[in-house]
């Protein structure tokens, strides 16, 4: 049984959440404090952890920071604000997804399995790799972009962009096809393992980071990535 630490202190949103997960089959733990949290972590290592952002006593973001220091384990968000989701990508904490209330239980434990498979998944892949001889990857330079395909890692105007996983792929798939427009269904196929876990916004919310990383590597540049309004996205390389 895979064991769920939910910290929420809520208790109307915790109790449910606690009934959904339990009758799943997950092994839940419930605290209300980002302190109650830390210590039920250092105590017994969790599967999973749901963090709410707005707790008594610190900020969920403080929490994962926190979390972050101990383990790599996936962290699902409850943010009351679309507003601060902006801020839990832009930080690059490492959350696996955020769900903004209100939500339904359901909707949580879809979420939780899936992010347990991908990382499950991720974890297999690495493995798998390592011990695989793949043949070395080409690296490429298209206009201000330069991709180094062995480090995973993309250049532009010369410098390195720090990409969380998510967003590397998506430029990734933005650069194979230079001027050509991707709908965001197309981009989640392509830059997620599970597309059905998330959202057209959360395409938006990681072009947004995407593009803030750019503006950060060279001021003053144009965007490179171009919103089509209603179709999608497009990159271009000048
Ligand atoms: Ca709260």
């Amino acid at each position: 049984m895979p064991r769920v630490l939910l910290v929420e202190d809520e208790p109307a949103i915790a109790d449910t959440l606690v009934y959904a997960l339990s009758t799943e089959c997950f092994e839940v733990t419930h605290v209300l404090t980002g302190a109650d949290a830390l210590a039920a972590f250092a105590g017994e290592l969790h599967d999973f952890v749901i963090l709410d952002i707005g707790l008594p006593d610190m900020t969920g973001i403080d929490v994962c920071r926190r979390l972050r220091e101990m383990s790599a384990v996936p962290v699902l968000f409850l943010t009351a604000r679309d507003g601060e989701v902006d801020r839990i990508l832009g930080l690059e904490l490492g959350g696996d997804d955020y769900v903004t209330k209100p939500f339904s239980p359901r909707e949580i434990v879809a979420r939780v399995r899936a992010i347990l498979r991908r990382t499950q998944a991720a974890r297999v892949g690495t493995s798998e790799a390592a011990t695989a001889s793949a043949p070395p990857a080409a690296s490429t330079s298209q206009g201000v972009f330069h991709h180094d395909a062995a480090a995973m890692r993309i250049h532009c105007h010369g410098r390195r962009l720090d990409l969380t996983a998510h967003e590397y792929k998506l430029l990734l798939v933005l650069l194979e096809k230079p001027g050509r427009v991707f709908t965001r269904d197309q981009l989640l196929d392509h830059a997620w393992e599970d597309p059905g876990a998330v959202t057209d916004r959360t395409i938006d919310a990681h072009i947004k980071s995407i593009r803030a990383k750019m503006r950060a590597s060279h001021p003053g540049a144009e965007d490179h990535i171009q919103t089509r309004r209603g179709l999608g996205y497009l990159l271009s390389l000048d």
